[in-house]
């Protein structure tokens, strides 16, 4: 009953036409800040997460404790588990479900497949099961990624382009998560918008991420190892700030339209949606470090090495004129402001801000 009660305040909306959102992946890096932004907003958050230790659990604790400090709770529990997303659906009549518990990362999957299997595939379908009962069923907006642009060297990357020759296990898990989604909006109705993320950064960010090991391996007078592609060339992301990610969250969430089926049965047609989110302006992985320097104050220790050809592509750069149609995505923060932002939290999180030299 206790609990009961907690999902059920955690699901309150507090703004006329908001919706209660059923957010996976809550205590990760972007699911901590779309569902800050959503409670803001007075729309109503329950958190789902299972805490797995991919990277650091301590830092999704602290997030978690973030979250509930501003009054969204974190229910610990896997995407697996029917009968605890069952028991959600049972006790909130969650008007939309924002997915993005997921096994992130595309090196990993060399060392352990099966959780990208688990989470990205098993987890997937437990949750659209769950979803096309639930009466009303909810819309849903999760994260694919820019990875299923794969091995095609056409860029910028458009949602319609080839998305078949994905270059890790991640890709692929994405790629048949849109394949996957698609079914259940054709055969039940489930309203669905797959996001495509471009690499995103800020606070709060993945320590697994390139942004972020470089800038603790820095701190420490560590080197860095800076992967470069065929003829030396220098690889490059369509770096993206994540407070403009999560106004592409919110904004795909506001427009994401209703689910048409009841019961498990498809009633009329609801929409099947893809939208790339990136910053449309890739920046080379040496520039970064370059930046990152500057914000530091602190030399980094190169090891430039040739890519090992373990799932990376060399480039990303996405098109983002279909968002920006639909519902007027338009990023706004540099690399450098977004890396002075993500730099600032480092230190102060890490508590190095009564180190000499360091601001
Ligand atoms: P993250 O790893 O910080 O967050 C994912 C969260 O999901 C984690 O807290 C993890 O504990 C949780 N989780 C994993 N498997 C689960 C399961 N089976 N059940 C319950 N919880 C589970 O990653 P992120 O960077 O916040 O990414 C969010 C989403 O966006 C993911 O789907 C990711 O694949 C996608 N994405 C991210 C980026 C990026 O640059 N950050 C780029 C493209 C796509």
């Amino acid at each position: 009953i206790q609990w009961e009660k907690q999902v059920r305040n955690s699901a309150q909306i507090h703004r006329s036409g908001g919706m209660s959102v059923l957010v996976t992946g809550a205590a990760g890096f972007v699911g901590t800040h779309v569902s800050l932004a959503l409670k803001k907003r007075g729309d109503g958050v329950v958190g789902l997460d299972n805490f797995n230790n991919y990277y650091d659990p301590s830092l999704k604790r602290a997030r978690k404790s973030l979250l509930n400090s501003h009054g969204v709770l974190v229910v610990e529990g896997d995407l697996n588990d029917g009968k605890l997303l069952a028991k959600l659906f049972d006790v909130v009549a969650f008007t939309h479900v924002m997915h993005l518990a997921a096994q992130a990362g595309v090196r990993y999957a060399m060392e352990n497949p099966n959780s990208y299997v688990h989470s990205n595939i098993a987890g997937l379908v437990s949750l659209l099961e769950v979803c096309k009962s639930a009466n009303p069923q909810p819309a849903i907006v999760w994260a694919s990624s820019s990875s299923v642009y794969g091995l095609n060297d056409k860029v910028p990357f458009s949602e319609a382009d080839r998305t078949d020759q994905p270059a890790s296990l991640y890709a692929a898990t994405k790629k048949a998560g849109e394949e996957i989604t698609h079914t259940y909006n054709h055969i039940y109705g489930l309203s669905i918008t797959g996001l495509r993320f471009f690499t995103v950064y800020g606070p709060w960010g993945r320590p697994d991420m390139a942004y972020f090991s470089f800038t603790r391996n820095i701190l420490q007078g560590k080197p860095i190892t800076i992967y470069r592609g065929k003829n030396r060339a220098d690889l490059a992301r369509d770096f993206t700030y994540i407070d403009d990610i999560v106004k592409g969250c919110l904004g795909s969430l506001d427009t994401s339209g209703k689910s048409t089926g009841t019961g498990g049965k498809k009633k009329g047609n609801a929409p099947y949606r893809i939208f790339n989110l990136g910053n449309t302006s890739p920046v080379k992985v040496p520039v970064l470090v370059n930046i990152l320097e500057r914000h530091l104050k602190v030399k980094a220790k190169r090891n430039i090495v040739d890519m090992p050809g373990n799932g990376d592509v060399p480039f990303t750069h996405a098109n983002i004129s279909h968002a920006q149609r639909e519902f007027g995505y338009k990023p706004t923060t540099d690399l450098q402001t977004g890396l002075k932002k993500f730099v600032r939290w480092y230190l102060s999180y890490y508590g190095y801000n009564n180190r000499k030299g360091l601001q």
